[in-house]
């Protein structure tokens, strides 16, 4: 799966909803989030970020990350 990390709080560009062919960006508060369930690790995303927030999971040091896509995709809205 891939991963939103860090560089998204506050700036949510949404180039990456736009990309997504399945639709698994969730917007929360602060960030957007990939729900790691519906990821099908296309890639197609990573590029779109003029943030570079997102990242595969197979980096190391995204445990927290990944934590934090996980929990916030279940309790904020699909976008
Ligand atoms: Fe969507 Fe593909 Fe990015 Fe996963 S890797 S969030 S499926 S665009």
């Amino acid at each position: 799966t891939y991963v939103v990390t860090e560089n998204c709080i506050k700036c949510k560009y949404m180039d990456c909803v736009e990309v997504c062919p399945v639709d698994c960006f969730y917007e929360g508060e602060n960030m957007l989030v990939i729900h790691p369930d519906e990821c099908i690790d296309c890639g197609v995303c990573e590029p779109e970020c003029p943030a570079e927030a997102i990242k595969p999971d197979a980096e190391p040091g995204l445990e927290q990350w990944l934590k934090i896509n996980a929990e916030m995709a279940k309790s904020w809205p699909n976008i």
